[in-house]
């Protein structure tokens, strides 16, 4: 079933007959050549570029819930290629040109919108660190542009300059950055996985993991044992769980982040803000909702919703940015859990048994990943050798300290990247 306008003016003039499910529903085999154990954005992905690029095609998805009931589903939607460190901003660079070409490549309508983000700064100091985050950027190949206090007022004439907490200086503009529909990513990787033949096995929960000799061999799952020479475990917030069936440790701790979006309103936001002085930013979606966030919830948890102190705070901050927010009223809201790493970079890596596979750490910028990541898990999975933009990421950067990947400058407190 091929997605095109033709398609869709026909459907629409015979009563949308003639559209069938996007994947199957097909029963387990015994055995696969791999198996991907988390159906997110990243474990979807990967499956999608193993197929496809790497003929592997006798390959399984294994998902404890829905498709896209996990944070691929619950993100804000923001993609950027803005990172600072060598390491990070080739990776977030090749992901971003992936998703340039998404749509077409999966013959799907991601709603890839790219409306411009812009980061706001709010003293000399930080000033500097956007021109020099700019820099990075453009040397990178990516985009940049310096906005002064005027040219922003131009672009963002709601934002509050006169009576401001933290006056506004100016802002660092990325005109490739912006959203892209997050469930619609997991649809249009799972239906293209699908295709080439990868079973998707919802309802599915992996709860062992069978280590022979030093290799994996298979998964023991509510549906089953299924046996496989290669495992790859991409569960985001659930990584140190599922890890731990395999008796691995991993330095992730999983925080809440929680979203907000407000009634539907007429078109007022045209770019992605972030506010980094107040943990605060907001894009406006398709359908006119305010879609708004902050900072982590600062304390460990597996529950998938949060707590009204973040909230509190988040909504002070945006108060404090764009006093006419004030009027809007709150839809919902909601939480996620997120896979914290200790330098709030990633890991795509081997562990120390044969043929299992790691990508976690994702911390609360995962979606925009989502495309990179799964490239490169698919290489390292089929080839055993890491993909140069991914090569950083590696799992022993924690034990040796040598190589941690820390945009922030924050040390080594997960809560605090
Ligand atoms: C509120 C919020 C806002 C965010 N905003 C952004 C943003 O604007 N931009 C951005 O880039 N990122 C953002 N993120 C982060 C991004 O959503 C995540 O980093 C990314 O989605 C994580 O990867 P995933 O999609 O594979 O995770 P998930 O969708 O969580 O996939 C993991 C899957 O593993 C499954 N699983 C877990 N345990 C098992 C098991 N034992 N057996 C089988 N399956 C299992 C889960 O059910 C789940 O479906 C945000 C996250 C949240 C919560």
């Amino acid at each position: 079933m091929r997605f095109s306008g033709w398609r869709v003016i026909r459907e629409g003039l015979t009563g949308n007959r003639g559209w069938g499910p996007h994947w199957r529903d097909p029963e387990p085999k015994p055995a696969y050549d791999a198996l991907i154990i988390g159906g997110g954005g990243h474990g979807l992905a990967t499956a999608y570029y193993l197929a496809k690029k790497h003929g592997l095609t006798n390959i399984a998805v294994l998902e404890k819930g829905h498709i896209g009931s996990g944070n691929i589903g619950r993100n804000t939607t923001i993609v950027r290629a803005n990172y600072f460190l060598p390491g990070n901003s080739a990776f977030y660079s090749h992901s971003l040109k992936l998703w340039e070409g998404l749509e077409a490549e999966l013959n799907y309508n991601v709603m890839h919108s790219q409306r411009g983000i812009i980061n706001l700064f709010h003293s000399d100091g930080q000033r500097d660190a956007a021109v020099r985050r700019g820099n990075a950027m453009i040397n990178q190949g990516d985009d940049a542009v310096l906005l002064d206090r005027a040219q922003l007022r131009a672009m963002l004439p709601y934002l509050d300059y006169d009576n401001a907490r933290f006056p506004i200086y100016g802002g660092l503009y990325h005109a490739r950055g912006g959203t892209a529909r997050h469930d619609a990513v997991a649809w249009g990787y799972a239906r293209g996985a699908d295709r080439l033949g990868v079973d998707l096995l919802q309802n599915c929960e992996i709860t062992g993991i069978t280590i022979k000799d030093g290799a994996v061999k298979g998964v023991e799952t509510t549906r089953g044992p299924i046996r496989a020479p290669k495992v790859g475990m991409v569960v985001a917030g659930r990584s140190s769980q599922v890890a731990a069936l395999a008796g691995i440790r991993l330095p992730i701790e999983s925080h809440v982040l929680q979203a907000f979006v407000t009634e539907g309103l007429k078109p007022c936001i045209d770019h992605v803000i972030t506010f980094g002085m107040g943990h605060f930013y907001i894009s406006q979606s398709d359908k006119g909702g305010l879609v708004f966030g902050g900072d982590l919830d600062f304390y460990a948890s597996y529950a998938s919703r949060g707590n009204l102190p973040a909230a509190e705070h988040v909504m002070e901050a945006g108060m404090a940015l764009m006093p006419m927010i004030g009027r809007a009223k709150l839809l919902r809201s909601w939480g996620g859990i997120m896979d914290m790493s200790p330098d709030g970079s990633p890991i795509i890596d081997r562990t120390a048994v044969e043929g299992l596979f790691l990508n976690c750490g994702w911390c609360y910028g995962g979606f925009k990943a989502v495309p990179a990541s799964g490239d490169c898990f698919a290489h390292l999975m089929a080839t055993g050798e890491p993909k140069a933009e991914a090569a950083a990421f590696r799992l022993d950067r924690f034990r040796d300290g040598v190589g941690i990947l820390d945009e922030e400058g924050s040390g080594s407190q997960h809560n605090l990247h």
